[in-house]
């Protein structure tokens, strides 16, 4: 099974609390992201009104859930956190929704995993800040309407395309977070270092963040590890020779990539001639579920050029032969 140390999905660390930037002036990277959410933060909080629906969507680990904390505590409200597979019943989601405080950030994170009958309950609150009770059964039955104070929604999901559409179109303010650039992961791992009381030079901060994948979860745990090793096998200190040693046997290699991401591609080159290959196949030759390939496994890989997706299916990307140490077939198919 794949480590889930390096798992951008695997979650939660209870230190992962402690590296959280606090306000939207810490947070890192995701700029032009940053610099329209403190536009509307602003605005809200000028005209005292609840700030829009706002969804979050990107590969897991860059962001969406500290976002949406830091929004309410810049908002100066509570934050209420929920999960689409969490929210069973219909009765689940009205029970937060009546709970809330005016102005109050409601976090659903899976939001593309709603079951349908709580997702009808959701529209009303989030188009009128009502909710739609029925009571009684059958001909006598009746439909109450209970106010909600306002409030705001803020949706987080991997696959935006698995979002219905009227949900989607109840977000005022759609985001799609990026893979983090290795400048902006250096940055992000140069701060936790010191948040953890860890001494790293800027080379081994540069080295940690160069094979982060692109996702700040990876870079904080890949420190801590690599903050181990420098502990028991070197003199504390993170270099760049120690991070990459620390790294090489954690199975991180050159490009950040780990075992479960080179098991993808070496089947894909190997079993399959480099593609094209319908993603169905994929999972079933590697025994993984199709959501975590589409979720967690690809996006690196298809960012990075290793892969790419063609109406036929997935084929492997030049660079990922040339990583693999494998030559293409002669005649690589268009
Ligand atoms: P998501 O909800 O998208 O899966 P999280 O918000 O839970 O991601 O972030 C994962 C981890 O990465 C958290 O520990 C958080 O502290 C850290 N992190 C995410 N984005 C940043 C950032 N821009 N700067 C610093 N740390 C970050």
């Amino acid at each position: 099974a794949p480590d889930p140390l390096i798992r951008p999905d695997a979650r939660p660390e209870d230190s992962d609390r402690a590296l959280r930037p606090q306000t939207l002036d810490d947070f890192v990277g995701q700029k032009e992201a940053r610099a329209n959410l403190r536009v509307f933060i602003e605005s809200a909080r000028q005209r005292g009104q609840a700030m829009d629906h706002t969804l979050f969507y990107g590969p897991p680990g860059l962001g969406k859930t500290t976002l949406a904390q830091i929004m309410s505590r810049e908002l100066g409200v509570n934050f209420r956190m929920t999960s689409g597979p969490v929210l069973a019943k219909a009765g689940d989601l009205a029970a937060i929704l009546t709970n809330l405080d005016t102005r109050d950030v409601l976090f659903i994170d899976e939001i593309h995993r709603l079951n349908p009958v709580v997702e009808e309950v959701l529209y009303p609150a989030l188009e009128d800040f009502a909710l739609d009770l029925v009571i009684g059964e059958g001909p006598a039955a009746r439909t109450v309407r209970i106010d909600l104070p306002p409030f705001t929604l803020v949706g987080a999901t991997t696959r935006l395309g698995l979002l219905t559409t009227p949900l989607r179109d109840r977000f005022g303010i759609p985001t799609r977070l990026e893979f983090y650039t290795v400048e902006e992961l250096e940055l992000i791992v140069t701060r936790a270092a010191r948040l953890l009381g860890a001494e790293a030079d800027a080379a081994g901060a540069r080295e940690i963040a160069r094979r982060a994948r692109g996702t700040p979860r990876i870079a904080g745990r890949l420190l801590r590890r690599v903050v181990d090793f420098a502990v028991v096998e070197g003199d504390g200190r993170v270099t760049r020779a120690l991070a990459d040693m620390a790294l090489h046997r954690l199975g991180v290699d050159d490009l950040g990539l780990d075992g479960a991401d080179r098991r993808y591609l070496g089947m894909l080159a190997e079993n399959f001639g480099g593609g094209p290959v319908g993603v169905e196949t994929m999972a079933a030759a590697l025994s993984e579920s199709r959501d975590a390939i589409e979720e967690v496994i690809e996006p690196f890989l298809l960012q990075q050029g290793l892969l790419q997706r063609t109406p036929r299916g997935r084929m492997l990307g030049r660079r990922a032969w040339t990583h693999l140490g494998l030559t293409p077939p002669r005649q690589p198919p268009q």
